[in-house]
């Protein structure tokens, strides 16, 4: 009998529900939010190099360019198609990151053999940056991907040298805590974190000195990509900074109950 229906009782049925929609539509709305300012930054970090490369090339096709400028020109020309080109391949590599269902392909490797592969390239990269690279630590068996495994390696390593200061050290350490799960990390005495920019760094694009993070050759998404492996692989991040003194990021697996 509709008579007897009591309004309050439908509502407080219905008033988690409504709660629930709610906090839905937030979530979406903040999604929304998020995409928009990536693309907003995508488009500015694009439209930087190609503004270069286009003003280069328009200046030698008008032939106002000596043979010794054409030299300097068709060199910036190439290292701005080359930032564009690491760009690119950072963004696709995030987006294939993001996506829920992500097929990992595994296999047993030797991380510790991993992180010496990484250091020997990085080698000329350290000298030059007159920086020293050091491994530690001892072999380190783990069902992985080594895909993975090298971009978190690299990406850390290659952080720990430009943020580096000259004769700094950087060392990567293979190996297992007291809990016995095994660990990649890698610490620097470099410049450091400082506290109130400790989270934001594993944002997309966030950076605590813009000029020093691309005149090094990076896209200010290095963080956020290792950020988005340690999800896929179950792992965590354990971090100490300090500003002035240098960097430790460590990235431990969870142990394997079989
Ligand atoms: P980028 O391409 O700018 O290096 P990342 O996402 O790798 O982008 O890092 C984001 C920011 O975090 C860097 O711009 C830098 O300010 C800071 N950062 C990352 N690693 C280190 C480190 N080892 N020491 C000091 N600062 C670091």
């Amino acid at each position: 009998n509709i008579d007897q229906i009591d309004e309050a009782d439908v509502y407080k049925e219905l008033k988690p529900f409504i709660a629930m929609i709610r906090r839905q539509h937030e979530d979406i709305r903040r999604n929304a939010d998020m995409r928009q300012e990536f693309t907003a930054n995508v488009s500015h970090e694009l439209k930087t190099p190609l503004t270069a490369v286009s003003g280069y090339a328009e200046i030698m096709e008008n032939g106002m360019a000596s043979e010794k400028d054409v030299i300097h020109f068709s060199g910036e020309i190439h290292r701005n198609a080359n930032r564009l080109l690491q760009l690119i391949n950072d963004t696709i590599r995030l987006s294939e990151l993001d996506a829920v269902h992500m097929e990992i392909v595994t296999e047993k490797l030797d991380v510790y053999e991993l992180a010496q592969n990484c250091v020997d390239t990085l080698q000329v990269k350290a000298d030059k940056m007159e920086v020293t690279i050091r491994i530690a630590g001892e072999p380190c068996i783990l069902e992985t991907s080594r895909e993975m495994i090298n971009e978190l390696l690299y990406n850390l390593c290659d952080n720990a040298i430009r943020y580096n200061k000259k004769g700094g050290r950087v060392l990567v350490l293979v190996g297992e805590n007291e809990y016995k799960e095994k660990y990649i990390e890698v610490k620097d005495n470099g410049i450091g974190i400082p506290m109130e920019y400790q989270e934001r760094v594993f944002e997309r694009f966030y950076r605590v000195d813009k000029s020093r993070s691309k005149e090094t050759g990076g896209t200010g998404l290095g963080l956020a990509i290792v950020k988005h492996i340690i999800v896929q692989l179950h792992a965590r991040l354990e971090m100490d900074s300090e500003e002035g003194k240098g960097t430790m990021m460590r990235i431990v697996f969870a142990k394997k109950e079989n």
